[in-house]
């Protein structure tokens, strides 16, 4: 779905918009990155990196396009898949401050990408995915559709919260760790 910037009338996908917490007005990358830039006193150049496409452990192949943005904090690059057009699936991003080299964030970003595609928290059993053992399970929480309760990524497959609560019955009896990581963490 295209959109239009409230500020450079550009016809830009929504995704490549953020909707300013000060006046709700939305603003394209460039709009928001030279409004930052300008309120920081940095120069910024939004850099489009072209799309690349990485295959994960379980043989599916999966196109990652990039975002570069200048945020409060630093300089971040996101990657993402499209989903109906929509960001989904994998995701994952960078961080980094100020005076970083935004080249060198962007391998940083790629090489993050690799290990996430090496990781498997999931295996088939009996034609059902099932959570690995033992193992870390890492995914993504996003909101349901239409419902009050979130819908669960796990290695860029979508989970209802009820399929992820099939899924955690089979360690009925054990015990958790819950640690919620921002998407620029590696952990
Ligand atoms: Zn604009």
């Amino acid at each position: 779905m295209k959109v239009i910037c409230d500020y450079c009338g550009a016809k830009v996908p929504k995704y490549e918009t953020v909707i300013s917490p000060e006046d709700g007005k939305r603003h394209c990358f460039n709009c928001f990155n030279k409004k930052i830039s300008q309120e920081l006193g940095i120069d910024f150049e939004a850099v489009n990196f072209d799309p690349i496409t990485l295959e994960d452990s379980y043989g599916g192949k999966h196109t990652f396009h990039f975002r570069s943005l200048l945020v409060p904090t630093g300089k971040l690059i996101e990657a993402f898949e499209l989903k109906d057009g929509e960001p989904g699936g994998y995701m994952s991003g960078v961080l980094d401050g100020f005076s970083c080299d935004i080249s060198d964030l962007k391998i940083k970003l790629l090489n993050r990408l690799q290990r996430l595609m090496k990781h498997k928290s999931l295996k088939m059993l009996h034609g059902s995915w099932t959570l690995v053992s033992p193992g870390i399970i890492r995914g993504r929480i996003e909101y349901g559709f239409g419902e009050d309760s979130p819908t669960v990524i796990i290695d860029g497959k979508y989970f209802t919260w009820d399929e992820f609560g099939r899924m955690i019955t089979s360690y009925e009896g054990w015990q958790f760790r819950l640690k919620m990581v921002d998407k620029t963490d590696e952990d």
